[in-house]
């Protein structure tokens, strides 16, 4: 059995519960190997062989080693059978299409890792949000972005189906974190030569709930406008 494990719902983070409801030593239990977000939407998280990184609005790359240090949606798990990957020529585009065609992704939840160089790389970063939170999607309207070119780092991160994209984004959600660590934030478009890496497939998905937290027993989602919201907020390049 290969597990995925998620806290949090997409959904959730949408309405705004932002708040953090897993401290990172309960989520590292659960997996090694990750992403996720900290507590008041406070950046961008790539967890690597129990690494916490979190890149934060102003650019920067902070080390995390605060096992307290709690979040509001993270995903993670322990590698198990990861299918070796090579893949020449490679951008979003051929991600999100050619890859999950070759690989027979639509269906399933996947997690995909890759390293290189890259030509170029565009990542975004969530910036620290102050309560009364927001939603995400008015959040998502003003977020730093960053360019690099001639990068060496990993990109990583998940493949979910269309029908669960209200409790995490369907389709691709990917990090990116530079190899001397001080570039990372969530992917939103890339080119490079060649990678290679790996690919996961899992046949089970944990989904942990906040349950003691009283804003997200009282948040309610508005089912009409969710996945367009979605769509909005975390939608990576076609
Ligand atoms: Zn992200």
């Amino acid at each position: 059995m290969t597990t995925l494990y998620e806290h949090g719902t997409l959904a959730a983070l949408m309405a705004g519960n932002f708040a953090g409801t897993i401290t990172v030593g309960d989520l590292l239990k659960h997996g090694s190997t990750g992403i996720g977000t900290f507590d008041g939407l406070d950046g961008e998280v790539v967890i690597l062989d129990n690494e916490v990184y979190q890149a934060v609005a102003s650019g920067r790359v902070n080390h995390i080693t605060d096992l307290d240090a709690t979040m509001p949606f993270a995903a993670v798990h322990f590698p198990k059978d990861p299918q070796p990957l090579t893949l020449k020529d490679v951008n979003f585009t051929r991600v999100n299409h050619d890859l999950v065609a070759a690989r027979q992704l639509d269906n399933v939840f996947a997690f995909l890792q890759l390293h290189g160089t890259f030509m170029r790389v565009r990542i975004r970063i969530a910036p620290k949000q102050q309560r009364p939170y927001p939603t995400l999607l008015a959040v998502a309207q003003h977020q730093p972005e960053f360019s690099a070119i001639d990068i060496t780092g990993t990109i990583l991160g998940y493949y979910a189906p269309a029908i669960f994209g209200t409790i995490t984004a369907a389709g691709w959600h990917l990090h990116f974190i530079s190899d001397n660590r001080q570039f990372a934030g969530h992917l939103l478009d890339f080119a490079a030569p060649q990678l290679t890496g790996s690919l996961e497939v899992f046949d089970s998905l944990e989904q942990h709930l906040p349950i003691e937290n009283h804003a997200f027993r009282e948040s309610t989602v508005d089912m009409r406008t969710l996945r367009e919201g979605i769509a909005r907020s975390e939608g990576s390049a076609e």
